[in-house]
């Protein structure tokens, strides 16, 4: 059982974070638009709603898509008002959460330390992570972005010692939501790299590497034909479905 949940799950190949946009209307339109278009493997696709509209975004995509968690709490049960935790999610049969999106590191104040926490709580057989990486603009323009990459995998995920099923997303931060890539060379030498670090962990069992950041229905194409990138990540533009329908389906 738990065998086909990860074979399932590791056939994602994009991924929509809806960030903090939905509504009951906005799903149902949604997944309506977004299934008329697409006629490629749902297995193949995760929707990162809002928390509170898991439950409507499982029922809307029949159990055939993968419904994510945009975040998870490390811990479960304590005074810590406002978050979510893992055992909250997998009873809603929400078996999938981004963790440390920069998002949630800059404007949230997440630490290394707290997103390394939440690494290790994800640790769990039948849970898998889409962890969040990237470089900043000034370390793109200094060319450290490798040095930067290097360092946020050794400090959050590589002193791990619990088993973890995981996507990678790299997202460098000047990318998302700006409408300016890294070159597609510079993508897959990341991803590369990151692939080889990772490699040489046991404990890591790697689903895939994602890119994220201002992948559109326009710049998707060139971008999944690379045999370095696994899959997108998609913020803005995942917000129709007809658009996420067309970046979807270049890599079917
Ligand atoms: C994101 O938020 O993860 C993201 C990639 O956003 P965008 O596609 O809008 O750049």
């Amino acid at each position: 059982m738990l065998k086909i949940s990860l074979a399932f799950l590791s056939m994602i190949r994009t991924v929509a974070n809806w960030k903090l946009n939905g509504s009951r209307t906005f799903c149902k339109q949604w997944f309506k638009d977004f299934t008329s278009h697409f006629s490629g493997d749902l297995s193949s696709i995760a929707v990162a709603p809002p928390a509170i509209y898991i439950p409507l975004c499982t029922e809307l995509s029949a159990h055939q898509i993968n419904i994510c968690a945009q975040n998870l709490d490390s811990l479960d049960g304590e005074a810590r008002t406002g978050e979510i935790s893992l055992e909250m999610l997998q009873d809603l049969n929400c078996n999938l959460s981004i963790i440390g999106h920069s998002e949630r590191r800059h404007l949230f104040g997440e630490t290394s330390n707290m997103i390394r926490d939440k690494l290790l709580k994800a640790a769990k057989p039948d849970f898998n992570a889409i962890y969040c990486i990237g470089e900043n603009l000034a370390d793109y323009e200094a060319k450290l972005s490798f040095e930067a990459i290097t360092e946020q995998l050794n400090s959050e995920l590589l002193s791990l010692s619990k088993n973890i099923n995981l996507f990678v997303a790299y997202e460098p931060i000047w990318a998302i939501g700006s409408g300016k890539l890294p070159s597609k060379n510079e993508i897959e030498l990341m991803h590369l790299h990151i692939k080889d670090l990772l490699l040489q962990h046991k404990h890591i069992n790697l689903l895939g590497i994602f890119y994220g950041g201002s992948v559109t229905e326009h710049n998707c194409i060139e971008l999944s034909q690379s045999d370095a990138i696994d899959g997108f990540l998609v913020g803005g533009a995942s917000l129709s479905g007809k658009s996420f329908a067309k970046i979807a389906s270049s890599f079917t």
